[in-house]
């Protein structure tokens, strides 16, 4: 497989100025011919929120893809399916649908007549729209993300997977290891044909929904989601193969049978590194008697980081107990504003986390109490 990887500087969200960038990148990775196809493009929408927060791909990427592409005589479609996905979703809030309609994409909902596809051993429901297009390109947003620690170019498929579904597979693979051991044969059933990641603007910390923007600095591109995942996660100060996506790709070698192997076009990278990105990290993840202690503790449920949940910031939306895939928290009766969790139900899936607009969820070890 082509393991070529482009990063080209890029400072602020300037339109004109991003189409030429993906212009170059795209052809120093050898993108495919978009002529006469139909392409879809699967940004990161997380949640529907503003770009300021860097929680979903900028509209400004998206706007500059779509015209790059429609330049060289695509048709162009544009969806994703959020956390919390319900009928009529347009991306309004994310400005991503208004750029897209402005542009001359269409929008495509995911929740409308799904079809499925066969992941690993079992048949997961996926937008209908991939069997419909020539082409899939993927915008992944520079991201840390509390489950797999940074959410890159295979951690984006997810969204081609409509509506609570997605939560689904979280109570299926309940483990962090087995969930990016399905995220990788998701990539093996749907794999797009180009990555396009906005690391213009980042999100250090408690990602991939309660972080902090951060400015990267770049626009990286690829045609291969473990080469791009790689060289970004770098970026981000991770060792790359501590990340558990890039861990069994790498190991199953289909897209790459070494790191050595990525052929890189860009600025030195030594250069664009974040060398104080706020990274997620498990206790002594880089110390073997750590690592071994910790594997020996995670049977005992205190000791792991989990979602506490903040009542002074509750507004009380019930987005995080629609999301649980195992009905883990609920609102306590008599106080309002006031979630519940049930801690031997919890399988730190992390996605009320996610969910959560109100800084109301954090995820942290805490000994005693809800
Ligand atoms: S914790 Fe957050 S998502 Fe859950 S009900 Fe409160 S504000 Fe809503
Ligand atoms: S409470 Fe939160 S972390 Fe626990 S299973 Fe439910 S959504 Fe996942």
């Amino acid at each position: 497989m082509n393991s070529k990887v482009a990063i080209r500087r890029c400072s602020e969200y300037n339109t004109a100025e991003m189409v030429e960038l993906i212009a170059d990148i795209y052809k120093s990775c050898d993108g495919p011919d978009p002529r006469n196809k139909k392409v879809l493009l699967k940004p990161n929408i997380l949640t529907d929120t503003d770009p300021l927060k860097c929680v979903s791909t900028h509209p400004s990427v998206v706007e500059a893809m779509i015209i790059y592409l429609r330049s060289r005589g695509a048709t162009v479609f544009v969806g994703d399916s959020p956390a919390i996905h319900l009928r009529g979703f347009r991306g309004n809030k994310s400005g991503i649908g208004p750029v897209s309609e402005k542009s001359g994409a269409k929008w495509v909902d995911f929740l409308l007549s799904p079809s499925s596809v066969t992941v690993g051993s079992s048949r997961v429901r996926i937008a209908s729209v991939i069997k419909e297009v020539d082409l899939i390109i993927s915008l992944p947003k520079f991201k840390n993300h509390e489950l797999v620690f940074f959410t890159g170019a295979i951690k984006n498929q997810l969204g081609l997977i409509p509506g609570f579904s997605k939560a689904r597979q979280h109570a299926l693979y309940q483990d962090r290891d087995r969930f990016a051991e399905f995220l990788v044969d998701l990539n093996e059933s749907v794999l797009p044909h180009f990555f396009l990641m906005d690391a213009v603007r980042g999100m250090e910390g408690p990602g991939p929904g309660q972080g902090v923007p951060v400015t990267i600095g770049a626009l990286i591109g690829s045609t291969n989601p473990l080469a791009l995942d790689i060289t970004a996660s770098s970026l981000a100060d991770y060792d790359p193969l501590e990340i558990p996506t890039n861990k069994i790709a790498l190991r199953r070698g289909k897209w790459l049978r070494d790191k050595s192997e990525i052929i890189y076009d860009g600025p030195e990278l030594e250069s664009l590194v974040k060398k104080d990105f706020k990274r997620i990290t498990e206790p002594g993840a880089k110390n073997t008697i750590f690592k071994f202690i910790f594997k020996r503790f995670k049977r005992i449920r205190r000791f792991q980081r989990r979602p506490v949940f903040i009542h002074r910031n509750c507004t009380g939306c019930r987005e995080c107990i629609r999301i649980c895939p195992v009905n883990a928290i609920r609102m306590h009766t008599e106080k309002e504003n006031h979630v519940i969790l049930t801690d031997r139900q919890c399988i730190r899936c992390y996605c009320c986390s996610e969910v959560c607009q109100y800084n109301a969820v954090e995820i942290r070890r805490k000994f005693f109490g809800v």
